[in-house]
């Protein structure tokens, strides 16, 4: 199977990051915007940059744009260009189309419409960063559905000097312990009898509300 194939749609700052980390991880990705100076500008970074309106069928239709694999559909103020691009996107027969929405009600429409797959960048990056503020003891959080989460909980007394199994997280807090970073080294198999260190990283998954309580013993 060959590498995936990229469409990215709107070059404003997150389509035009978008684009670039694509390319420099080796991607071919064609890059479309309808405003000229921000296509020049991608022409010189990525493998085609065209000056198009997506909101047009003929003009996706001309583009062929269903043999590529991926289309990240980036406009995001326009919400109006965003649906229609999206419709249209899907309807020529695109397989995959992942759309960014900048706000719940966008988020709503565009999955009704059929995308396959919503971000939300500002709200994820939102509540991230407002999760490591309130905790300094959380490196990162990662929300996977409404209910279900990954965190990165860095060990304090409650954890050091305490092996997993001591420790017994699964029972008392409805948590899994996936990996132990200590350093600049991962254990991604952490076994019952490995023990925590002061500093050392936890990344755990569970529910929201039963990392609250782990939460509250880090702090
Ligand atoms: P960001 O918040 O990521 O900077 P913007 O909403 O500012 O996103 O940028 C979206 C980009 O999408 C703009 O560069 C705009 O020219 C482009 N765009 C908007 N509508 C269309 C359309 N119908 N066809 C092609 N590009 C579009």
């Amino acid at each position: 199977m060959g590498k995936n194939t990229f469409v990215v749609i709107g070059l404003g700052r997150f389509g035009k990051s978008m684009a670039v980390t694509l390319h420099e991880m080796g991607y071919e990705v064609l890059a479309i915007d309808k405003n000229p100076a921000l296509v020049q500008e991608m022409a010189q970074i990525v493998t085609h940059a065209v000056e198009a309106d997506t909101t047009e069928e003929n003009v996706l239709k001309a583009l062929g744009i269903w043999n590529f694999d991926i289309v990240i559909v980036a406009i995001g103020n326009d919400i109006q260009a965003s649906i229609m691009t999206t419709l249209l996107l899907k309807e020529v027969g695109c397989k995959k189309v992942v759309v960014k929405a900048i706000n719940e009600l966008h988020w709503k429409v565009l999955d009704k419409i059929g995308a396959d797959r919503v971000v939300f960048p500002e709200r994820d990056m939102g509540v991230r960063v407002v999760h490591s503020l309130i905790s300094p003891n959380i490196l990162d959080y990662i929300e996977l559905s409404n209910d279900y989460s990954i965190i990165e909980i860095i060990a304090n007394d409650f954890f050091s000097g305490k092996t997993l199994q001591e420790l017994d997280i699964r029972k008392r807090f409805g948590c899994n312990v996936m990996a132990i970073k200590k350093g600049s080294s991962f254990n991604i198999a952490p076994s019952a009898t490995d023990v925590i260190h002061q500093g050392d990283v936890l990344v755990v998954i569970g529910h929201n509300t039963d990392l609250l309580k782990l939460q509250a013993k880090a702090e």
